[in-house]
Order: C-alpha cells, then structure tokens, then sequence
C-alpha cells in the first residue's frame, strides 16, 4: 500500500494551485480531476466564456483556455493527474483513504476543492446555451450585456444582488420569480424594487430556453396563476437560484454548514479533521471568485505543508 503526502480532489483552480503549491514544496502531490463533480474536470470556469477579471490577463482569456493553463502549471512542476471521480473518503484513521469505485488511495493528508455549482432550472434549451446569453454568473459574465434588456431568474438574495450589479450594464432587468412574495431579505428587497432600471414579472415560471442554435434569444413562460404561457425575448439570462457545494462524499466525515459547505477555521483552510484541508467555493459561499478560489488553494497547499512537517 502506497502512502501520498497529499491527495487533491477536484480541478478547478484551487485544486490546481494548491498542486502547484504542493508540487513546489516537494509533496509530490496526486491530484484526481473528477468528471462529474462541479459540472467538468476544470470545474465551473469551464462553463464560461470569457473572463476579463482574472488578474494578469489583461487581455481577456477564455474560461478553459485558463484552465488549461492551471494544469499545465501544475503538471509543469510534476503533479500526477487522475481523471476519476472520488466516490467514497474514509477520513476516519489515517492514512487517510479516497476511493474511486474500487480503486483506493492513502494519503498522509487531502486538500478538498471540489467546488460548488450554481443551480440550473433543469428546463430544454438551458444546457445549450449557457455561455451563450445564459449564465449564472453576473460579475462573470454581466459586462457582456450593455445596454441589452436582460432577465434574472429567481427570488431570493442572489437574483436581488445580480439583478442590482446587472442595472450597471443592462438597459433593463426584469426578474423573473415563480411565486408573488421574494424571499431575499427586506434591505435587497428594497433595494432591487427602487432601481429605476429592474422590473419584476411574478407567478412566472421559466419553461424553455429558446435560441437560434448558437445564441439564446428568448424564454418560454408560464404564468401558474392564469396558466397561460407566453414568449419573452431577450439577449440576456441569469439563472440565480443559489448553488450548491460539491460535499456529499464528504458528509459525516468532515463538518459542513447547514448549507453543505465545508467548515473552515477562519483565516485558515484546516477543516474538522487534522491532515484534512480545505479550499475554493467548496468552503467559500460568499466570494466564489477564480481568484479567491486560487488564493484559498494556495493556503490549503502551505497549510497541509506545516501540517506534514510537523507529522514528520
Ligand atoms: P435562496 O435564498 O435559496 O433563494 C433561491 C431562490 O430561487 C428562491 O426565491 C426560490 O424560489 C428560487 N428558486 C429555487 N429553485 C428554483 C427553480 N427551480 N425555478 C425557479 N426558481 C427557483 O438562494 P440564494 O438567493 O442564492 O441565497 C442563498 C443564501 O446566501 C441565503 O442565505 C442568502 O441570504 C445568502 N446570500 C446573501 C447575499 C447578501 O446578503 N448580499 C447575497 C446572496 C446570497 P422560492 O422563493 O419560490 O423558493
């Protein structure tokens, strides 16, 4: 039985700065990019076009374009690469052991960046066109709607703050909820219903996504209160129905919050079990920036680093 100094899970760009930070540091670190956690090996960034604020680009870069540049990174100072999706952990003796269906692996410590993913409404039309008008991201992606009317599903704080940062760019918002009461806080309430610049469409579900074939151009709705359906056309679509955290192999094992998110020590990325770190969206439901995703990466590779020596 081989024992890994350290074994990352997940690809986005925590995981692969925390390879890179591991691999420098001579941990010689195994990192497993799954398929099926956060969307793609990758993670959500490989489910945007471009990203304009990810420091040292100035230019601008395509979202798996970056990505393809963290892992050449971090395959450049020898971190080994598994695509397979962790199924099962057993955090409770260590080593510690990830499985990927039979196959199992031991390590002395685990970095977790398994990321989280935005929730989608799961209608025809919506997997198509994400990146392309669609999206649920508005600091990713909400520069590209200048002076476009746009629309913002849901009713909750998220769909407030996006619809409100959107209103810098958009012409008009129109949120779109499925019931006739928001459930975001009084203070975003107020705030969204002042914006001159947003509108709201209640009772209204969302039921296709409708494009031509390379962009979005509009939405089919229904109306649950007089049960008509209709057709809204517009350049712009942002799903913001919250996200969730990618933990469920990891119930029980480590503390998440009520949400699933894992717990960290603040200002660090050490999680409920000693040799256990964590780092990006996976602990991180507030910022889920790229960058603080890398950042907190970062700190899970030097944390499990002082970890090991004193291990040693
Ligand atoms: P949330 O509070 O769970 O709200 C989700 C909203 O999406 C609800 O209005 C829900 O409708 C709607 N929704 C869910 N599934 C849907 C579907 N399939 N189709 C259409 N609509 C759907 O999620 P959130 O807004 O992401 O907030 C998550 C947490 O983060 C909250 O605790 C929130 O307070 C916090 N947060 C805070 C801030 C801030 O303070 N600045 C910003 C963002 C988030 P129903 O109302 O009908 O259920």
């Amino acid at each position: 039985m081989e024992t890994e100094q350290v074994i990352i899970i997940g690809s986005g760009p925590a995981g692969y700065t925390a390879a890179v930070y591991a691999a420098r540091a001579d941990m010689n670190p195994l990192l497993f990019e799954g398929q099926r956690l956060g969307g793609s090996p990758g993670g959500q960034l490989m489910l945007t076009t471009e990203v304009e604020n990810y420091p040292g680009f100035p230019e601008g870069l395509m979202g798996p374009d970056l990505m393809e540049k963290f892992k050449a990174q971090a395959v450049r100072f020898g971190t080994r690469i598994v695509s397979e999706d962790i199924t099962a952990v057993d955090f409770g003796s260590r080593p510690f052991k990830v499985q990927a269906g039979e196959k199992e692996y031991f390590a002395k410590s685990v970095i977790v960046c398994t990321g989280a993913q935005a929730m989608w409404i799961g209608v025809p039309g919506e997997e198509q066109y994400q990146g392309h008008g669609l999206s649920a991201c508005a600091t990713c992606d909400g520069f590209f709607f200048r002076d476009k009317e746009i629309l913002v599903v849901g009713g909750g704080d998220s769909a407030m703050e996006e619809a409100n940062f959107l209103t810098k760019f958009a012409k008009k918002v129109t949120i779109v909820h499925r019931r006739d009461t928001l459930r975001a806080s009084k203070i975003m309430q107020e705030r969204a219903m002042k914006n001159p610049k947003i509108d709201f469409l209640w009772n209204t579900e969302v039921r296709e996504v409708l494009g031509d074939g390379t962009k979005l151009t509009g939405v089919r709705v229904f109306n649950n209160q007089s049960n008509e359906e209709s057709e809204l056309a517009t350049e712009g679509l942002f799903v913001a129905i919250g996200h969730k955290p990618n933990t469920n192999i990891f119930k029980g094992w480590i503390d998440l919050d009520e949400k699933g998110y894992v717990l960290t020590r603040p200002g660090s990325t050490v999680t409920s079990v000693e040799g256990v770190f964590a780092g990006g969206d996976v602990a991180d439901h507030r910022y889920r920036q790229a960058i603080t995703a890398a950042g907190t990466g970062c700190m899970a590779a030097l944390d499990a680093e002082r970890w090991l020596e004193t291990q040693a």
